[in-house]
């Protein structure tokens, strides 16, 4: 029976499997939200300013402004947002629908 760190394309595997894994253990905030099913911002890219017609989180249904300060979190994309914010998976709060709900 041949040795299976041998074989280069399962070594490949295992190295990918552990570096996954040292990301989540580095990121543990991340990982937490990667468990909710949220998307990267680079997914959606966002960007610290408004988009165009001057749509930002702050009038977007996945927007949830923290009590105090500008900033807030996202039901949609990972991490910090501002209300002043933009990314693609923008959504009018008007329209009510909130992603994944
Ligand atoms: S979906 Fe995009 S625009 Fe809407 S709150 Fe999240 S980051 Fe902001």
């Amino acid at each position: 029976m041949s040795d299976p760190l041998r074989d280069p394309e399962r070594r490949l595997g295992l190295a990918a499997a552990g570096l996954a894994v040292l990301a989540l253990v580095a990121h543990p905030a991340r990982a937490a939200e990667k468990k909710k099913g949220k998307a990267s911002k680079d997914d959606f890219y966002f960007q610290e300013e408004p988009g165009e017609k001057g749509k930002r989180c702050e009038t977007c249904v996945n927007y949830e402004p923290y009590a105090a300060g500008d900033k807030g979190s996202c039901s949609l994309v990972e991490g910090e947002v501002c209300r002043n914010c933009y990314c693609q998976g923008w959504t009018d709060k008007k329209s009510g629908k909130k992603a994944g709900g």
